[in-house]
């Protein structure tokens, strides 16, 4: 679907970050710069390795992190840039694989929200070694699950060799490694997911313009020039008078479900500060602070998307 060489089952999104980090040698000493602004297994997955994250600010229309952030955050010890394709949409790819390729720095994309997306036709998960995740609520699912894409033969077979205990011949033990399989069960489920994935997409991208043309009292998602969104969640950020906690509230009385991802980025947690300590995030602050996700699932019908745009334009 991807394009890519090889595609590599795992048991989740977390488990094939950490394999394909480890897959590119990642570990203690070297840095990984992504972005604070995303689930916190992006970051988790780069301090299992021992290896420490590096956190570049994003841009406040894509909410993606922002390029200029990690050209200034490369060091001697950066290893691999780990781009989060945030919501579905895909970052800034060009500027990133030039950033990648005149640093000699791997390129990880956390792809988890983001399957079926494409930067200017090609999909995302292609442009260095991809991640994607399988989890009940991604937009294709499987309960538990994730996939690694990559083009490079040695990255994949060490992938593969780290998934199951260091094992290419049944009980021949070639290095360390960890039980990361994915599930024959749970893999039949992704696969009839994943035929359904075109439809689904449309659907959701449908639903997303309907909506970006009708909601009038809060700022709607924009899409950057050359890219596919799949519209994982689609985000809507509260104006600076408006209170989010009320507004939400508000929507649920309406009987609007609603979704905060995410209330705060990853580099205010405790864990990750006595790693990184304190660092200055602005953008991703005013960002977390102001977030509401609405619902754009494929689902949705002509009935259900007017009571949101009517439940929204009356906050
Ligand atoms: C869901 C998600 C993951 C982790 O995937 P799991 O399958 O839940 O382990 C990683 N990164 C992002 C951005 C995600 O949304």
């Amino acid at each position: 679907m991807t394009g890519s060489q090889h595609a590599i089952a795992t048991s989740s999104g977390t488990t094939a970050l950490h394999l394909a980090l480890m897959a590119h040698g990642v570990g203690p000493g070297d840095e990984v710069i992504t972005s604070p602004f995303t689930f916190i297994a992006s970051v988790n997955s780069i301090l299992f390795t021992g290896a420490t994250p590096v956190f570049a600010d994003i841009d406040e229309g894509s909410f993606n992190v922002d390029a200029r952030a990690i050209e200034a955050a490369i060091t001697p010890r950066t290893k691999a840039i780990m781009p989060v394709h945030i919501y579905g949409q895909p970052c800034d790819m060009d500027e990133i694989n030039a950033l990648a390729r005149e640093h000699g720095i791997a390129i990880i994309e956390d792809a988890a929200q983001a399957v079926g997306a494409t930067y200017r036709g090609r999909h995302v998960g292609t442009f260095g070694t991809g991640v994607f995740s399988l989890y009940a609520t991604k937009n294709v699912m499987s309960g538990e699950g994730g996939m690694i894409t990559t083009d490079d033969d040695r990255i994949a077979d060490q992938c593969r060799l780290l998934r199951n205990h260091g094992m290419r011949k049944r009980y021949q033990h070639e290095m360390l490694g960890y039980n990361f399989r994915l599930t024959d069960v749970l893999a039949a489920i992704g696969l009839v997911q994943l035929n359904r994935m075109p439809e689904a997409t449309e659907r959701r991208r449908a639903n997303a313009a309907f909506l970006n043309s009708q909601i009038e009292s809060v700022a709607t998602p924009t899409v950057k020039d050359g890219r596919d969104h799949v519209w994982h969640q689609y985000t809507v950020r509260v104006p600076q008078e408006m209170d989010r906690d009320d507004a939400v509230k508000r929507l649920e009385a309406a009987g609007i479900g609603s979704g905060i991802f995410y209330p705060a980025g990853a580099h205010t947690f405790q864990h990750i500060k006595e790693v990184v300590g304190d660092v200055e995030m602005p953008v991703t602050d005013r960002v977390a602070a102001s977030v509401i996700s609405l619902p754009v699932h494929p689902l949705l019908e002509h009935a259900d998307l007017d009571r949101i745009v009517a439940a929204v334009n009356a906050l």
